[in-house]
């Protein structure tokens, strides 16, 4: 988080502690901070403040929305996602199988991490009732023709969640179209707090409240709602969104650097030409990915062995399995993420570290 944005929180936390729904006038001024930064988010994204939930994890937003769609499906019984959506997505559609009598079906990306919007699309019949793909893997990068499918389905009576998780600051996501009925967000992925999420509910698509109580967030989501964290949230959105042009620019050509780097080394790059200019994917054949992430950190630099958030389970590997990578190099495979604030000096230095490394670790 940007210094000015992490102390406007601290004194948000520390002189603005009242509730947004208290009647006096401190707890109205929190609610108007609230509306603030929901009218900002809804800027951001060219939809209205109504479409707008603030939540605490892009992970809460997807159970909402997956778990809410069930309650208007009807007879129908069949949700058409892909198999390397985030656990976030794929975990909670395996428990609604359980609880729910519904089926769903996961298509598998090509060899290059990318979906086929004919194959998905063919898996869409009269028995769906739901659509859900992320815009970008988190794995690899690499960018899914969620646009295409969008349009696609405009002309179907199916529900369509697209995970953004990965768009914000990174690449143009515009619901000004009517893309979608619903959309995810996280604020940590642009340099917000952690423990904030963002859900977009397009006006008139079904919506059932996820946590009741006392009716806040227009009675679908309960709770006294994280004011400083909303209002930052929105601040850090508008930012990484008016810095995306020159960053991803200058990420482009660093992520150049990075790729040639790592085939130099004699290393695999398992993120496609065209993904989100912060990401590369890439795998040194018989080094572990744990065993490669640790050494770089012993000289201090910090890389994933997938994705962040589920690092500590089964990791991003079956993103790469899923492609058809061979297993032995999923299971050498690191995750390089780099942020608008890296620069060309942090770069160089992981590229030294990896040219150290690598070969000692390969012998
Ligand atoms: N979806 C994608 C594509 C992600 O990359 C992540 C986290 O990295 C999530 C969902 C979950 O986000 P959160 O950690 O805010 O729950």
């Amino acid at each position: 988080m940007e210094r000015d944005l992490a102390e406007l929180m601290t004194n948000l936390c520390e002189e603005e502690y009242a509730n947004p729904n208290s009647m006096h006038s401190f707890g109205v001024k929190q609610a108007r901070r609230l509306e603030e930064a929901r009218e900002r988010v809804a800027r951001c994204l060219s939809v209205d403040p109504r479409e707008i939930f603030f939540t605490s994890c892009a992970t809460e937003t997807i159970n909402w929305i997956l778990r809410s769609s069930v309650f208007f499906r009807g007879k129908r019984k069949k949700i058409v996602t892909t198999s390397i959506e985030h656990k976030a997505v794929l975990n909670t559609l395996r428990d609604l199988k359980t609880i729910s009598n519904i089926e769903y079906h996961a298509v598998s990306p090509e060899s290059d991490g990318i979906v086929s919007v004919d194959k998905l699309l063919n898996e869409v019949d009269d028995e769906t009732f739901l659509v859900s793909v992320m815009a970008a893997n988190n794995v690899t990068g690499a960018i899914q023709p969620y646009e295409e499918i969008g349009k696609a389905l405009r002309e179907k009576d199916v529900l369509y969640h697209v995970d953004a998780v990965q768009t914000i600051g990174k690449i143009p996501f515009n619901l000004q179209k009517g893309l979608c009925d619903y959309a995810s967000f996280s604020a940590h992925k642009f340099h917000g707090p952690k423990g904030v999420g963002i859900a977009f509910v397009k006006r008139g698509s079904p919506i059932k409240p996820f946590i009741t109580g006392g009716g806040q967030e227009r009675g679908m989501r309960a709770g006294t709602q994280n004011v400083p964290g909303a209002l930052v949230t929105s601040i850090a959105m508008q930012r990484a969104i008016e810095d995306m042009e020159t960053s991803s620019r200058r990420l482009r050509y660093l992520q150049k650097e990075i790729v040639e780097s790592v085939k130099a080394l004699g290393g695999a790059v398992n993120t496609p030409d065209d993904s989100i200019s912060n990401t590369v994917n890439a795998s040194f054949a018989g080094i572990r990915s744990e065993v490669l992430v640790n050494a770089l950190s012993e000289e201090g630099v910090y890389l994933g062995t997938s994705s962040a958030c589920s690092s500590r389970s089964d990791g991003g590997q079956y993103v790469l399995d899923e492609m058809g990578v061979d297993p032995s190099l999923a299971s050498c495979s690191i995750r390089i993420s780099m942020s608008r604030f890296t620069t060309e000096e942090d770069v160089a230095i992981l590229i030294e570290k990896l040219k150290k490394t690598v070969p000692l670790l390969k012998f």
